[in-house]
C-alpha cells in the first residue's frame, strides 16, 4: 500500500503487527488458477447471496483473463468498500456458502480472496479513483457523520455523483471498526485507513476530531447542507452488574479491541489466562486474538448453549482449534480481585476461572442521543434509529441513515445501506438518473 496521510498517523509499535494474515494475498498465478476453477454459472447463487449484489462471475472472468482493473471495476461500481469486504465477510456465510460447488461437496471459489486480489491491486497502484466514472460538480452539500463503513459508502457514491460531501468523525482515526475493530489476522488497521484514502480519493473531504453536537450543532449540519446521513454506528461497550467490574483487567471488548489495534507499546505481560464474556462474533474474535498472542488459557463464558449462540459456528470452530474453550451456562457472579490486580470470575453457579484479563463482549449502547437531536428522528425499544426500508429515509426530510446505527452488523450490510441511501438522497436531491446506473448493482 502507498504511505498516506491515514495510514501514517497509525503508530508504531502495536500489538496487532504480531498478529499475520490468516489468508494472505494470492500471488498472480494463484488468483488465475483459482478463477479458473469458476464455472460462471448462469443465475449465479453467489450473486444473490452478496448483500451489495456485486456480479462475481464476471469480475472472477475478468481475473482469468488478466484483467484485473477490469475486474476492480465490477467490483467497486456495486460495493466501494469491496476491499475490505474481501478481508472481513463471512464469505462462508454469505456468497462462497452459496457457491454450486458445495452442492458437490468441493471447495467452493475462494470468491473473498479473489476479490482482495483485484481490489488490492488498482488501491496499491492508486487507480482505483480512475476507474469509476465522475459527474461535475452539482452544487448539493451532504454531510455524513461517523466514517465507518455506512458513511464511507454513501459520501463515496455521492462524490461520484458530484455531490460535496463531507465526513464529520469524532476520532482522531477515520474509518470506524474497519479501522478499530477488525480482526489483525483478517486486516491490520493500515488495510482500512488504506481504503480510506481510496474514498477520499474521490473527492470526498474528512473532518476528524469533530463531535456533532459539541464542535458542529445539529441546527448548523442541518442548515449548511443539503442532505445528512447518519452512519454513527453504536456507543460503548455495554458492562456487567457484578461486584468487582471496575478496575483493572476488566474490558469492554471493543475498546479492548481498539487498545490492542492501535495503542502504542501496548502489550499482555503477565496476562497468562483471560476470559471472554459473550457468544457472538466479537466475543470470538476477541478470544482467537488473546489466543493468538500467546495467552494460554483463553476461556469464552457464556450464559446459554453452543446452540443459542449469535457468533458463526465456523469461527467457533477456528477459534477451537486455535485452543479457546467454550465453558456454557457460565453467568458471571463477581469478579475476584487482590491487592495484586484481577485474580478470576467467580460464576453463579460456584465455579471460578482464573484470569488476569477479562472482556466483556455482551454488546454496545446505542447512539440514540445523538440520532434523536435531529428533530424528528426516531429510536425503537432496542435504540434503533427507525427509517423508511429500502432508503434509510427518516422522518426528518433531510436526515438518512444506515448501518450499525439501524442494527445492522455486518461490513457489507453496512456499506448496501450507504449506498442506498446514496441512492435515496440523489433521488431527493433531483441529480440526474445517472446515479441509478452506477448504483442500481444489488439493489433491493
Ligand atoms: Fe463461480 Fe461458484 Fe459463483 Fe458459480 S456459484 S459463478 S462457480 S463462484
Amino acid at each position: 500500500m502507498s504511505v498516506v496521510p491515514h495510514v501514517r498517523i497509525l503508530p508504531d509499535g502495536r500489538l496487532e503487527n504480531r498478529l499475520a494474515d490468516s489468508k494472505p494475498l494470492y500471488s498472480d498465478a494463484e488468483a488465475i488458477a483459482e478463477a479458473n476453477r469458476c464455472l460462471y454459472c448462469h443465475d449465479a447463487p453467489c450473486i444473490a447471496a452478496c448483500p451489495t449484489g456485486i456480479d462475481i462471475p464476471t469480475f472472477i472472468r475478468k481475473i482469468s483473463t488478466e484483467n484485473v482493473r477490469g475486474s476492480a471495476r465490477a467490483i467497486l461500481t456495486a460495493n466501494l468498500l469491496g476491499y475490505s469486504c474481501s478481508r472481513v465477510c463471512p464469505v462462508e456465510e454469505l456468497c462462497a456458502g452459496a457457491c454450486v460447488y458445495n452442492a458437490w461437496e468441493r471447495t467452493p471459489i475462494a470468491i473473498g480472496r479473489l476479490q482482495r486480489y483485484a481490489t488490492e491491486a488498482v488501491l496499491a497502484k492508486g487507480v482505483a479513483k480512475d476507474l469509476l466514472p465522475k459527474a461535475a460538480p452539482n452544487g448539493k452539500r451532504v454531510a455524513c457523520v461517523g466514517s465507518g463503513p455506512a458513511s464511507l459508502a454513501c459520501a463515496g457514491y455521492l462524490a461520484l455523483e458530484g455531490c460535496a460531501v463531507t465526513v464529520y468523525e469524532k476520532r482522531a482515526v477515520a474509518g470506524g471498526l474497519n479501522v478499530t475493530g477488525v480482526a489483525p489476522y483478517k486486516m491490520h488497521a493500515a488495510s482500512g485507513s488504506a481504503e480510506v484514502e481510496f474514498i477520499e480519493s474521490l473527492g470526498v473531504t474528512i473532518r476528524t476530531g469533530v463531535t456533532i453536537g459539541q464542535d458542529v450543532s445539529v441546527a448548523d449540519l442541518l442548515a449548511q447542507h443539503d442532505a445528512v446521513f447518519l452512519g454513527c454506528g453504536l456507543g460503548a461497550d455495554a458492562t456487567l452488574d457484578v461486584p468487582g467490574t471496575d478496575g483493572p483487567g476488566v474490558h469492554g471488548a471493543v475498546a479492548w479491541i481498539e487498545r490492542m489495534k492501535l495503542e502504542p507499546g501496548y502489550g499482555l505481560a503477565g496476562v497468562t489466562s483471560a476470559v471472554v464474556i459473550g457468544g457472538g462474533n466479537t466475543a470470538i474474535d476477541a478470544a482467537r486474538e488473546l489466543a493468538k498472542l500467546g495467552v494460554r488459557d483463553v476461556a469464552m463464558l457464556y450464559r446459554r448453549t453452543e446452540q443459542d449462540m449469535s457468533g458463526y459456528a465456523h469461527e467457533l470452530e477456528l477459534a477451537r482449534s486455535e485452543g479457546v474453550r467454550l465453558v456454557e451456562k457460565a453467568v458471571p457472579a463477581s469478579f475476584v480481585r487482590t491487592v495484586g490486580g484481577l485474580e478470576g470470575v467467580a460464576l453463579t453457579d460456584g465455579r471460578t476461572f482464573p484470569c488476569q484479563l477479562a472482556v466483556l463482549a455482551i454488546g454496545q449502547a446505542s447512539m440514540a442521543p445523538l440520532a434523536t437531536s435531529f428533530p424528528g428522528v426516531q429510536v425503537d425499544a432496542k435504540g434503533r434509529v427507525q427509517a423508511e426500508a429500502g432508503s434509510g429515509r427518516t422522518a426528518h426530510p433531510k436526515v438518512w441513515v444506515g448501518g450499525d446505527a439501524t442494527g445492522g452488523e455486518l461490513v457489507v450490510t453496512a456499506v448496501q445501506d450507504g449506498k442506498r441511501a446514496a441512492r435515496s438522497i440523489a433521488q431527493a436531491l433531483g441529480l440526474p438518473a445517472r446515479a441509478e446506473a452506477a448504483m442500481q448493482a444489488g439493489a433491493r
